[in-house]
């Protein structure tokens, strides 16, 4: 049986990553098709987040017109366009914590860890797109940082369902993130 006093102390953050206009709308430059079946259940997660007043954390890419990134991948969430903005479904409200992320990782040349460490958290419940990509290189830098790291396995979504599948093996196996 788990100490109370541990559970106590523990607090969660909710993270909601790139679900953005370039990643999610039809016909956007980097769409991830899969991106619209997880809006609705994303949305459930924030409204439980409000009502126990876990804090909600969007992470979102904001890339340089010329980012290096764009020789990989087509050109998406330029700073300052309505593609760099979170789609209006997850419209974050007052209060709601908002990061720009330059590269795959929420952590990287980000303010999150110092945030998440300000808050107290012990737990991240991460959602968004795409699994194998921000997700996943974010679920380790959460675990090597010692957050406890949750993914609620209907909340994320990949370019294809492959990469999906083996991006939540992954992390189940070499970080031990629950897979709710
Ligand atoms: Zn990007």
């Amino acid at each position: 049986m788990k100490n109370p006093k541990t559970l106590n102390n523990e607090k969660h953050a909710l993270i909601v990553c790139d679900m953005l206009n370039d990643f999610v709308l039809k016909g956007a430059p980097l769409e991830v098709a899969r991106a619209q079946a997880i809006i609705g259940n994303i949305k459930r997660e924030i409204i439980k987040s409000r009502k126990k007043h876990i804090p909600i954390i969007y992470c979102c890419d904001g890339h340089r017109p010329a980012d290096p990134e764009f020789s990989l991948w087509p050109r998406h969430a330029v700073k300052g366009t309505v593609g760099a903005q979170v789609i209006d479904e997850l419209k974050p409200h007052k209060g709601d914590y908002l990061i720009t992320k330059p590269s795959y990782s929420c952590f990287y040349k980000t303010a999150l860890d110092k945030l998440l460490k300000q808050l107290g958290i012990t737990h991240v419940i991460l959602t968004g797109v795409a699994t194998n990509i921000c997700i996943l290189y974010t679920v380790a830098e959460a675990s090597m940082r010692g957050y406890k790291v949750i993914v609620p396995e209907n909340c994320v979504a990949a370019l294809s369902q492959g990469d999906h599948r083996f991006a939540l093996q992954q992390m189940k196996r070499v970080f031990q993130v629950e897979i709710v």
